[in-house]
């Protein structure tokens, strides 16, 4: 360890380079650690329609390829290695990857979210040929064919109602029959005419050969299996942050890391932003305003000590 830097981001999604960026150019020194897969979840994606700016949408990897670059523009260093181990305790804050160690007078936490998935070898291989996790991102895609939504909580309700405005047909495919979600959602699902609703439904496969062309389900109270002809799969069961490396952060019953003034966590100096805190909004352009805003609170904590 040699150079103390002004802040550390740890990630490089949207919220990770919004910080370097903001960081960077308000004149800071800023080391941000990217992991061995830079980019984030927008990289599991294709065209991104709805990050204003882009008439004609743009590629995800390309839109974070664009930041990284212009953060780097005002001098944020990056290294391409997966964080192993951090220490808190004291300042200045420590950033391992393995026996190498960093330094810094302030942290901002990145790491993001990763969707749940079921764990199926077919999911993975159709994984953006019909496999997806954001109907808002992707549901676009889907106009006149018919979807799956999975899961039985407000996010599945809400991608299931949202997906009617493409699709001519949702079933909702749940794994048992009492819902998690809250009644209003769940009606709201409910009666809307394109949606329908399988309840003691288990995924066995994601069938198709380059794209996805149905399911094949299994009953959970009689075995029985079928199959069920369609064009997408949205998983909505739940995400999970990246969040285990930081034990000393104060977190939600989930594992999201929580704020205790603005950005900043129950730690002073430590940060948070984007989907590693956000179990609500979960889109590139939010996460990006909240790395903005950790990197401002950063700036402007440093300025007080
Ligand atoms: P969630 O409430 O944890 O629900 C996840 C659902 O996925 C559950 O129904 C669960 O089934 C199912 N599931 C989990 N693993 C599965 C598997 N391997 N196979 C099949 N099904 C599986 O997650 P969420 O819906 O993403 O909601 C997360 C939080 O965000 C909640 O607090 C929710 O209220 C909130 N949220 C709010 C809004 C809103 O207010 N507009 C919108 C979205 C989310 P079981 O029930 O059987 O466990």
């Amino acid at each position: 360890m040699s150079k103390i830097y002004d802040m550390i981001v740890i990630g490089a999604g949207p919220a990770g380079y919004t910080a370097s960026l903001y960081g960077s150019r308000a004149n800071m020194s800023v080391l941000c650690f990217e992991g061995w897969q830079p980019g984030g979840q927008l990289t599991t994606t294709t065209t991104i329609e709805n990050y204003p700016g882009f008439e004609h949408g743009i590629d995800g990897k390309k839109l974070m390829n664009e930041m990284r670059a212009q953060a780097a523009v005002f001098g944020t260093e990056y290294i391409t290695k997966d964080v192993t181990c951090v220490n808190f305790s004291k300042r200045p804050f420590k950033v391992m990857v393995g026996d190498e160690e960093y330094a810094a007078e302030s942290v901002v936490i990145a790491t993001g979210a990763k969707p749940r998935k079921l764990g199926l070898d077919s999911e993975e291989r159709l994984w953006a040929r019909g496999v997806s996790s954001c109907a808002t991102c992707d549901g676009f895609f889907f106009r006149d064919k018919t979807v799956a939504v999975i899961g039985g909580g407000d996010s599945a309700m809400e991608e299931a109602t949202f997906l009617t405005k493409f699709a001519k047909k949702v079933y909702l495919i749940h794994r048992r029959e009492e819902f998690r979600a809250s009644k209003i959602m769940l009606d709201r699902a409910r009666s809307n005419e394109k949606v329908e609703i399988l309840t003691n439904k288990m995924i066995e496969e994601v069938l198709g050969d380059q794209k996805v062309s149905g399911l094949r389900l299994k009953d959970s109270k009689t075995d029985e299996v079928s199959e069920l002809e369609l064009d997408g799969m949205f998983l909505a069961i739940g995400h999970i942050p990246v969040t285990q490396l930081f034990e000393e952060i104060d977190k939600d019953d989930s594992g999201y890391l929580l704020h205790k003034e603005n950005t900043m966590t129950n730690i002073p100096g430590v940060f948070a932003a984007g989907d590693c805190v956000d179990h609500r909004y979960r889109q590139a352009i939010t996460a990006a305003a909240m790395g903005c805003q950790a990197a401002i609170d950063a700036e402007r904590w440093l300025e007080a000590q």
